[in-house]
């Protein structure tokens, strides 16, 4: 058996994307596939950008800003940044320094420390999702649903920041549709106080065609496309 390359994982999964968009009737648009390549390499990136993709996602620090600088140097400019995982507060300064977006914004500590970096420099801005605790675990990342909206006004509060909307990760062992409908649901909650944070940043390799069901606008897949590592 031949392994497939990267480009044909890559045009496997935008074939199923753009499936489950025409079974969804949503417009492929609307919808914004973020490749983590985490565990992986510069090259991976770099490869990636050669294909046409230029939204990574990665979920610690330290590989990040060694990875998006390596691929700065490469492809200077052309590669946008998500960090999806959970953030210590000490390494926000570092995140600001490549990321452009911010998918796990889950805690008033984190804010805090956000408002406090974005303040030394007026001209920084940085895109942000509201990250959920599905789980019944309080030791997982993520806000509990319940005080979404008091705590997205904190966030709306710093011009410096966006708000896209709300970011999820489905519970193991849970039926994923489950979590995707809260997470609908959190979302529609969301947009009665800021109708602009209209985005949902769900889905990965094993469920995004569910979650594109549910009205996911950011895709954060990893392993199938990048394999695995
Ligand atoms: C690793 C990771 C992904 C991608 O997971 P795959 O199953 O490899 O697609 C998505 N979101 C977060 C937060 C991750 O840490």
């Amino acid at each position: 058996m031949t392994e497939l390359t990267l480009a044909q994982r890559l045009g496997g999964v935008q074939d199923r994307i753009r499936s489950a968009a025409t079974k969804a009737h949503r417009d492929l648009a609307e919808i914004q596939l973020v490749i983590v390549t985490k565990n992986h390499s510069a090259d991976l990136p770099i490869e990636l950008l050669e294909l046409g993709e230029s939204n990574f996602g990665e979920n610690r620090d330290q590989e990040a800003s060694a990875k998006a600088l390596i691929v700065s140097e490469n492809k200077p400019g052309l590669a946008t940044w998500h960090f999806v995982g959970q953030l210590q507060s000490n390494k926000v300064r570092s995140m600001l320094e490549y990321s452009s977006v911010l998918h796990s914004l889950d805690r008033a500590s984190l804010l805090k420390e956000l408002n406090k970096q974005l303040a030394k420099d007026s001209a920084a801005r940085l895109q942000a999702f509201i990250e959920l605790n599905l789980t019944e675990d309080p030791n997982r990342g993520g806000l509990d649903p319940n005080d979404l909206k008091s705590f997205a006004e904190l966030v709306l509060s710093n011009p410096q920041i966006q708000l896209l909307g709300v970011m999820g990760v489905v519970g193991l062992g849970v039926e994923p549709d489950v979590d995707f409908e809260r997470i609908a649901i959190a979302s529609q909650a969301l947009r009665e106080i800021a109708p602009e944070a209209k985005f949902i940043s769900a889905g990965m390799s094993g469920d995004f065609e569910e979650a594109i069901g549910f009205g996911a606008t950011h895709l954060r897949i990893g392993t199938a496309i990048t394999g695995n590592r």
